[in-house]
């Protein structure tokens, strides 16, 4: 059975971090907050732990696991070199929201990479995260607390929604800050490649190391026969049970097209749904309207999509047409993951 645990994490309860650690070094898994997203997690070290996490997830075995730390010793644990250029990184950017990948080392056994040579590390800032991987004494190998292929769980709610009976303990503490997973930049190669864009953005990482690359994988539609460097950009992810379609083009144009594309759905008996902004809401007449976030603050709606995207499989819409966002900075994640959660699908508003 599954235990929920509430944690206040201004000021965690020492007693409940350590009943949910003792849960990990048994060989359980505890699903936990972070400041990215909640992730579901296990001892890394130990590899019948870590095969649960598959199974509860419903994950493919080929999509390799970040390992989550509490000290920048552990990186010295898990790998064979701590290159400069990830040194001043972590420097910068830890605890907080960045994965580095790096060359591991014979301890960590190959599930969690799934067979690669190569090992993904972040140390996470959520205190409760924090406590609870310093408190088992080990790496917690922990992928987003979802049901493969559903918008990733920002909430507690989400994850007793996709995770409960399937996982010993929930954590419950709270919303997530940032709402998106992590930035995952890999250095085993001379030049940093962006793997999956986040909170971390490309001019962040350049300023820090110069050049920084983003992986040519990260804005096209995955095509199955090319291996890409990170196994889980292949997959269809983040997505609702409804159609989504982006719409794109300048906002006014959008904001018409989308009003007309809804009022054709609607005709045809469809119950629509409308992804929409503060500076846009109030335009739209008909359909189920949620404003995502403040166009003037890009971080509000990354932390605001992955639930917005399962408020709409609840209101339980057909179809859902979404404003897009400029690929700059933040929006570089938050377009990442809605042309996933849309499977690639757009319509250009342009000349309508
Ligand atoms: P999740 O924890 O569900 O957010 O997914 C972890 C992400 O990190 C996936 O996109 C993986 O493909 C990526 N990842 C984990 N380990 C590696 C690795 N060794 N090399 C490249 N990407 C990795
Ligand atoms: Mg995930």
């Amino acid at each position: 059975m599954t235990k929920v645990i509430r944690i206040d994490r201004y000021n965690p309860e020492i007693e409940l971090i350590d009943y949910a650690a003792e849960v990990i070094k048994k060989g359980g898994l505890v699903a936990f907050p972070t400041e990215t997203v909640y992730g579901i997690g296990a001892n890394s070290f130990d590899e019948e732990a870590v095969k649960r996490i598959f199974i509860a997830k419903g994950r493919p075995q080929d999509n390799p696991l970040i390992l989550h730390i509490a000290s920048i010793d552990q990186v010295y644990d898990l790998t064979v070199e701590f290159p400069e250029k990830a040194k001043k990184l972590v420097q910068k950017f830890w605890p907080g929201p960045l994965t580095i990948v790096l060359k591991k080392s014979s301890k960590v056994p190959y599930i969690n990479t799934a067979g690669m040579d190569t090992v993904a590390i972040r140390m996470p800032s959520n205190s409760i995260a924090h406590l609870l991987i310093k408190r088992a004494g080990v790496p917690i190998s922990a992928p987003s607390a979802n049901v493969s292929g559903r918008p990733s769980p920002t909430d507690a709610s989400h994850v007793i929604e996709d995770l409960y009976g399937k996982v010993d303990v929930i954590i419950d503490g709270g919303k997530c800050d940032v709402g998106l997973e992590s930035t995952v930049v890999d250095l085993t190669d001379e030049i940093p490649v962006i793997l999956r864009p986040g909170a971390v953005t490309l001019n962040m990482l350049q300023e820090v190391l110069g050049e920084v690359r983003l992986d040519p994988f990260l804005l096209k539609k995955p095509d199955m026969d090319i291996k890409p460097k990170s196994p889980g950009m292949k997959y269809k992810h983040y997505s609702p049970r409804a159609e989504v379609y982006i719409v794109k083009g300048p906002l006014d144009k959008v904001v018409k097209k989308i009003k007309q594309l809804a009022k054709n759905q609607l005709k045809i008996g469809k119950k629509v749904g409308i992804m929409a902004t503060v500076q846009t809401s109030t335009q739209y007449e008909e359909g189920e309207v949620i404003v995502v976030g403040d166009r003037e603050k890009p971080e509000s709606i990354a932390k605001n999509l992955f639930e917005v995207l399962r408020e709409f499989d609840r209101r339980e819409v057909d179809v859902v047409f979404a404003e897009s966002f400029d690929y700059d900075e933040i929006g570089l994640a938050i377009m990442n993951r809605l042309e996933k959660a849309a499977g690639y699908k757009e319509i250009e508003a342009e000349g309508s």
